[in-house]
């Protein structure tokens, strides 16, 4: 009779720990998404984790566009492997958003003395104190908008054009604006010269949309306002999809889902903090 309590004790435990190192593994084989992020400058960005060989992805292989695009052999390894850790580490399992984060050299969009880093998955300056985003923010960002090669997009903040060409994978209705007419130009010039032709950059104070070519599928905001301008909203198509960055300068802000139904009324959904820089106004003539 005690032995085999005994026997009925040993065998609870034995099945306690089996229990509890299955349990174990499975929360390590699925890792959270979203996370928070910050969207400026690492204070060194050597610190950065690199990317390692070993975390490679095989999905998302896709036809090219039926619109003008480059494609480049360039740091391909390296750009297979920053999809792999954005599909594996951070669980993003969008494949057309994996696709192109892949196909788009974002070395081409980062300054010369930061060739090192391009691919570590971290934003960088571009210079006037601006940045490129952390990589995983801009593929999930573009995951939210629902893009097909139907949907026109508008982006606010075109910074380095490294967003703007992401979008131009899906699509090639992209237009941006930069209010910093030295980063818009700039950006102009390197997508044009990349071989990005469709894509449409203007500089001027995004804060009021662009009215000519509106309403939009999909609106991305890549700078942070402290509430949501209304003109977005009102160039937003029925059923379309606005990601925009919400709160305080230099404070963490709210990335917030924006969806129009089909009855023109807002939902809001706010999907995880982030840190963009922030979004700046026309100064009045
Ligand atoms: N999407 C960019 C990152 C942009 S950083 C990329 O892929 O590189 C944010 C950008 O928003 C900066 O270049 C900043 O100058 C711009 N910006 C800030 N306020 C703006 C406004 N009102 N209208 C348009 N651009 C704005």
């Amino acid at each position: 009779m005690h032995d085999k309590n005994a026997l009925s004790l040993d065998a609870a435990i034995l099945l306690l720990v089996c229990v509890g190192g299955l349990l174990l593994l499975s929360c390590k084989k699925q890792p959270a998404l979203p996370r928070p992020v910050s969207d400026t400058p690492p204070e060194s960005p050597s610190n950065e984790p690199e990317i390692t060989p070993a975390q490679t992805t095989e999905s998302a292989k896709t036809e090219p566009p039926a619109w003008p695009h480059p494609r480049s052999d360039e740091r391909e390894d390296d750009r297979r492997r920053m999809a792999g850790v954005i599909e594996r580490v951070y669980g993003l399992k969008d494949k057309q958003a994996l696709a192109a984060i892949r196909n788009v050299p974002r070395h081409w969009f980062v300054p010369d003395h930061l060739q090192a880093q391009a691919y570590f998955d971290g934003p960088l300056p571009i210079g006037q104190g601006q940045t490129i985003s952390q990589p995983y923010i801009v593929a999930y960002m573009t995951s939210l908008l629902g893009l097909d090669e139907s949907k026109s997009v508008l982006e606010i903040g075109t910074g380095s054009g490294y967003q703007a060409a992401v979008l131009s994978e899906l699509t090639p209705h992209v237009y941006s604006i930069e209010i910093l007419e030295a980063l818009g130009k700039a950006a102009q010039k390197k997508l044009k010269d990349l071989g990005y032709s469709t894509v449409q950059v203007k500089i001027g104070d995004g804060y009021k949309g662009w009215p000519e070519h509106a309403p939009f599928d999909a609106i991305i905001v890549t700078c942070a306002p402290d509430h949501i301008p209304p003109d977005l909203i009102e160039q937003l198509k029925t059923g379309g999809k606005m990601v925009i960055p919400v709160g305080g300068v230099f404070r963490v802000q709210d990335l917030i889902l924006v969806t129009k139904d089909a009855e023109g009324e807002i939902h809001k959904e706010s999907k995880m903090p982030v840190r963009f820089v922030p979004l700046t106004r026309e100064k009045s003539p």
